[in-house]
């Protein structure tokens, strides 16, 4: 089976002093999963390290450069599913270390949960070893000032919705197929600029931020996720794919659905279990790209699609 592993850096208004950085980092995470894959790794592997370089790139909003809550905090979700046999892991309102997508990996594998949350996820994380960082230390001047920002247009008040808080978005997540013809999601965000404090995200939850299911395909959503969650989004696509529907048209009616009946934007990423990719986004912006055999394909508008040979170091 030919691999092929998508990811995507986040759907919204997305400022264009960030669209260069958003393209860098999700061609660099695609052809970093990518070689995984194409060395015979497993779509599980490859959509966890995409996501963890994506969680340490600052200009995205998961990990390090995570936005803020209303207390100027970084809480943070992610979610994993491995397709073969329906397996999942997630965290919510995760503080303080650097990739909540290895944590929901763990919270799959050594657990008998699904989503572990908040001081429960945490203690988690300590009892597996992996290293607490001291307070404070994801927050980026970036998000600060995007709190700044939203705290002078909305009071002290959360009132999310993509035109009046555009803050700062880049949500992450990655949909793999291996060459065992195996699927695997994974999503990870630090939410909205200026959510509540405790608010959990449709990243946190399967079959609204991430699915994988290997008898139909694979999804990893971004945007207004108080709105993802009303319309279960990743399931949704997969169940159009299932229902006969291309992965491209499974993806965009859900996103067209959401949009005219909630009023807020979306994007989403899919892979099928044929290999057939979807990419779609009612948002004005999200960065995507995918690599399949020597090709990367990438973009960040509305109808944009750039490819560029991938040069093997
Ligand atoms: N879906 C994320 C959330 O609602 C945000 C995003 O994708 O930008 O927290």
């Amino acid at each position: 089976m030919e691999p092929i592993l998508i990811v995507h850096g986040g759907a919204g208004d997305i400022k264009d002093s960030r669209v260069p950085d958003k393209i860098k980092g999700v061609k660099i995470a695609a052809k970093a999963g990518y070689k995984i894959l194409k060395n015979g790794g497993t779509a599980l592997d490859a959509v966890e390290t995409a996501v963890r370089i994506l969680e340490d790139d600052e200009s995205m909003n998961a990990g390090r450069g995570s936005v803020l809550n209303l207390d100027g905090e970084v809480e943070m979700d992610a979610s994993i599913m491995d397709g073969s046999t329906l397996a999942a892991g997630a965290v919510t309102i995760v503080r303080d270390i650097a990739h909540p997508i290895s944590l929901a990996r763990l919270v799959m594998e050594r657990t008998p949960h699904v989503l572990l949350a908040g001081p429960g996820a945490n203690k988690f994380a300590e009892e597996q070893g992996i290293p607490r960082l001291l307070p404070g230390s994801l927050i980026t001047p970036f998000a600060k000032e995007a709190l700044k920002e939203f705290k002078k247009k909305g009071g002290s008040l959360t009132e999310i919705g993509g035109k009046d808080n555009p803050g700062d978005v880049g949500t992450v997540g990655a949909v793999a197929l291996d060459s065992q013809g195996h699927l695997a999601a994974a999503t990870s965000t630090g939410g909205i600029n200026g959510k509540m404090v405790g608010r959990s995200s449709d990243t946190s939850l399967i079959g609204s931020g991430t699915y994988a299911d290997d008898e139909i395909g694979g999804v990893s959503t971004t945007g207004h996720g108080d709105s993802i969650i009303k319309v279960c989004m990743a399931y949704a696509i997969l169940k159009n794919i299932e229902n006969g529907s291309d992965p491209q048209k499974a993806t965009q009616s859900v996103l067209d659905k959401m949009s005219a009946k909630l009023n807020n934007t979306a994007g989403a990423i899919t892979i099928s279990k044929t290999g057939e990719i979807g990419v779609g986004f009612s948002s004005k912006r999200m960065s995507w790209a995918y690599q399949k055999a020597d090709t990367i394909y990438f973009g960040i508008e509305q109808e944009e699609v750039q490819s560029e040979k991938v040069i093997d170091e």
